[in-house]
């Protein structure tokens, strides 16, 4: 049995919605279908989560929402038409996002969730409406009847281990199941989604719950590539990774898949297979266990902006004790998390996604780390990117730090810090956003570009 998810953009219209179709036909083990809301149809298009985000604030700040709400049941009536669709679908799906924008919004966040989730909702009623025109046994499933039980955590919820447990009966569900990606409800029955482009992770927890075969993730590129193809133009695609390296690739800004999809997949043991709806025949990625190295220490280059360091430097650090856990005990208490830590002897820097920070936390963190730590220097630096050079290869290899620090040296970029991570599987530089796309361009042509001779 195979799980297959298809992204926005493999759902912006009945021509794509048709190829679904024909992808989910053509093999018979594809049983369980996880859509997401209609996506871009062209660069400059509106997803339908977006126009819902903006529809559910207006309603929220007492603002005329009709015209979005119109806006989002025109993208829907839209491709009820071109499948050839009768009228009542599209009444259903007027009636719920009614519904839920006259709902109550005594608590905005959860009120934006319910708006957020009639976007897959009402999609995966509406591709299921198609493929029974089509003559096929196909069923809308609804997440909270089949135990898609999540935290109660508005924008971010994570399935609660019971959702396996419920979501298993799936495997016996007749026909095709039509399940919406991106949200979950609580126990209490209220709707939470998870973070944005969830839908991934709807596909991979479904996937572990039945114990697929396969995890299919339908995507609108030929493969996952080895670094972004908006930064290197046609970089060589990736035809095999393993789960720790596309996680990490994925963390640093691969968006192919979400960053948390695969752990559900990866715990059950499940390969992951990207494919592409508009060429179906292409071979695609696989995500797996373990593969063969044997394409050089690095598979892939990641980058993403929009970090700050916090630097910390205490003469005798190193024989403090506690030190360490005192000063991420004081970003525990703004409710920071923190993503690399690289030290020294009597330094430490602490690196934050910056959007987590305002100018005045920034003060009283400072205050707090040099009143209460006695630190010799508190230092924010900020409009810092992470670079993450990942390969399993890496492990075996020796020299590959110094080829890429040499690389970056040679393209005048300077390292603000490194980080190796223990597992070996990665190598985290951090360089001013300014540098951001000299140094992928330089690590790529070291370890990717073909040796001209
Ligand atoms: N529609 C949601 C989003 O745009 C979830 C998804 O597409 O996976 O974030």
């Amino acid at each position: 049995m195979k799980v297959v998810k298809f992204g926005g953009s493999s759902l912006a219209s009945g021509g794509q919605i048709n190829k679904v179709f024909e992808i989910v036909t053509s093999d018979p083990e594809r049983k369980i279908v996880v859509v997401s809301a209609p996506g871009k149809r062209y660069p400059e298009d509106t997803k339908v989560t977006d126009l819902l985000i903006e529809c559910g604030q207006a309603s929220l700040m007492h603002h005329d929402y009709q015209e979005l709400a119109g806006k989002v049941l025109e993208r829907y009536s839209g491709i009820a038409e071109e499948l050839g669709l009768g009228c009542d679908i599209i009444k259903e799906i007027c009636e719920d996002l009614m519904e839920r924008l006259e709902g109550d919004k005594s608590k905005p966040d959860r009120f934006m969730d319910r708006i957020k989730a009639s976007g897959e909702d009402n999609n995966a009623k509406l591709v299921a409406a198609y493929f029974q025109k089509q003559g096929v046994e196909a069923h809308y499933v609804d997440p909270g009847s089949a135990g898609l039980i999540v935290s109660a955590e508005p924008g971010n919820a994570q399935a609660l281990p019971e959702a396996y447990e419920q979501l298993q009966a799936l495997r016996s569900y007749p026909g095709i199941s039509i399940f919406p990606g991106f949200f979950g409800y609580s126990k209490d029955g209220d709707v939470y989604t998870f973070s944005r482009s969830g839908s991934d992770i709807t596909g991979s927890i479904l996937a572990n719950a039945v114990k697929a075969d396969l995890y299919e993730n339908f995507t609108d590129v030929d493969a996952v590539y080895s670094v972004n193809p908006f930064i290197v133009e046609k970089p060589k695609e990736i035809k095999e990774l393993t789960y720790r390296e596309m996680r990490e690739l994925s963390y640093a800004g691969f968006s192919v898949l979400h960053d948390e999809a695969l752990v559900p997949a990866f715990r059950a043991g499940i390969p992951v297979h990207v494919k592409n709806t508009n060429n179906p025949s292409a071979p695609g990625t696989r995500i797996v266990a373990e593969r063969d190295n044997t394409n050089g220490p690095v598979i892939g280059i990641a980058s993403d902006e929009g970090f700050c360091s916090i630097y910390v430097s205490k003469y005798l650090m190193n024989r403090e004790i506690g030190f360490g856990r005192r000063l991420l005990a004081i970003l525990e208490d703004f409710g920071l998390s923190y993503e690399h830590t690289p030290s020294g002897i009597d330094d430490i820097s602490v690196i934050l996604r910056e959007s987590q920070l305002e100018d005045a936390t920034e003060e009283q963190i400072k205050e707090r780390i040099m009143t209460e730590l006695h630190a010799d220097e508190v230092k924010f630096e900020h409009s810092l990117a992470l670079i993450m050079v990942v390969g399993e290869g890496m492990r075996r290899n020796v020299g590959t730090m110094s080829r890429a620090s040499k690389a970056l040296a040679n393209a005048q970029v300077n390292i603000e810090m490194i980080n190796q991570g223990s597992s070996e599987v990665s190598m985290m530089f951090g360089v001013k956003e300014v540098d951001e796309k000299r140094a992928v361009h330089a690590l790529y042509d070291e370890f990717f570009a073909p040796v001209t001779v």
